[in-house]
């Protein structure tokens, strides 16, 4: 195999085979990672830079290269996703939800994950909406009217959105209101629909920031129906995010997580103390985490120790160290197990975080998508 972004080494090997395989279930479902074609973006339009990491580690992967990727990193597992484009403000949302919906559509229709025998015209039913396998969000522009949001969320396989603060028309960066990329039309919508909504947090302060949680809690109060996912659980990368964020969103059980990005063990562990183990879905983030190293906390800060050759990288680390390194997918699936096991949880836990959870939730959702 040849994939754009990694080549599978011995490190590898034997990393999942010592960390990873004994415990990793045989379906797993990646609850957020992203996809494109070169196409997808407009490279003759300025996009909005942040010039640090995850800058340069990635570039387009497609669906094939990402079931690619998929067999080699987890031999002998079934692997579905919940996938959606790269929000980059130059992207074609258009073009690229309606790649995702097309190749969902009609590749995964085999595996449909519902063992019930249908009659011919369920079947169709099912196919034409995209039931079971692998399903897709919708970028969405907040500047686009209702009628083109329900549009896009008509497009088989596509069961919700995954707004952007980066899609904000000008964006320049800085903090700003989850409701100016995520408008309240949008939302009324969406819980007429109880479509899916996977959220990343603006604001720098993230999960800590007051304003974010009040938002967070006038969106379960105003629209119930929506199945809102916080992405990167708040974004806690390091501590203090989740020491100070989860607590007050801890009672919502509605309220659901992906886990996708974070390394930090006690991170995770917070989060299975504060949420348990029926509201986290474990999540890549791919294709960033092709990334070859691991990661340190200092205060609110992670440092990537990567043996990658990106701009940003200068906490550079000897070469008989950085030969260590396996790909940081793999260090945050094993900093997740590890936690998972140390808090005294088993193989029932690592399968509701690793597919069960997000089969369940999404299954909801395709239900109701058959009256969109
Ligand atoms: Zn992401």
């Amino acid at each position: 195999m040849s994939h754009p972004y990694f080549e599978y080494t011995d490190v590898d090997r034997a990393f999942f085979e010592e960390r990873i395989d004994p415990w990793l279930p045989e379906r797993i479902f990646d609850a957020h990672r992203h996809v494109r074609l070169p196409e997808h973006v407009d490279e003759s339009q300025e996009r909005f830079k942040r010039g640090t990491f995850p800058e340069g580690i990635a570039g387009p992967e497609s669906i094939e290269e990402a079931r690619e990727a998929y067999a080699v990193l987890f031999p002998d597992r079934e692997v579905e996703m919940l996938a959606f484009g790269s929000p980059q403000s130059n992207c074609d949302c258009e073009a690229s939800n309606a790649y995702v919906s097309e190749t969902f559509a009609w590749n995964d229709d085999a595996r449909t994950g519902v063992s019930v025998p249908r009659t011919e015209r369920e079947d169709e039913h099912v196919r034409s909406k995209g039931r079971g396998g692998s399903v897709g969000l919708a970028l969405s522009r907040p500047d686009w009217s209702v009628e083109k949001l329900a549009e896009e969320l008509r497009r088989p396989a596509i069961i919700g959105v995954k707004p952007y603060e980066r899609l904000i028309p000008d964006f320049q960066g800085g903090d700003v209101s989850i409701f100016e990329f995520l408008p309240h039309e949008h939302l009324e919508l969406l819980h007429e629909l109880g479509a899916w909504v996977t959220l990343h947090l603006p604001r720098k302060e993230r999960l800590a920031d007051r304003a974010n949680i009040e938002e967070i809690i006038e969106i379960r109060a105003r629209y119930p129906e929506v199945k809102l996912v916080i992405a990167h659980l708040g974004r806690s990368y390091a501590g203090r995010y989740a020491r100070e964020g989860f607590p007050p969103l801890a009672d919502d059980e509605g309220l659901l997580f992906d886990n996708s990005a974070v390394l930090n063990p006690a991170v995770h562990a917070l989060a299975l103390d504060r949420f348990g183990p029926e509201r986290i879905m474990w999540a890549s983030d791919q294709p960033v985490f092709y990334m070859r190293g691991r990661r340190r906390w200092e205060g609110d800060r992670y440092i990537n120790l990567t043996s990658g050759d990106y701009e940003w990288n200068t906490d550079r680390q000897p070469p008989e160290v950085e030969a260590t390194y396996t790909l940081s997918l793999y260090e945050a699936i094993a900093a997740c197990l590890d936690t998972i096991l140390a808090l005294g949880f088993g193989d029932d836990e690592i399968s509701a975080i690793f597919h069960g959870n997000a089969r369940r939730q999404i299954d909801e959702v395709l239900a109701r998508k058959e009256r969109w």
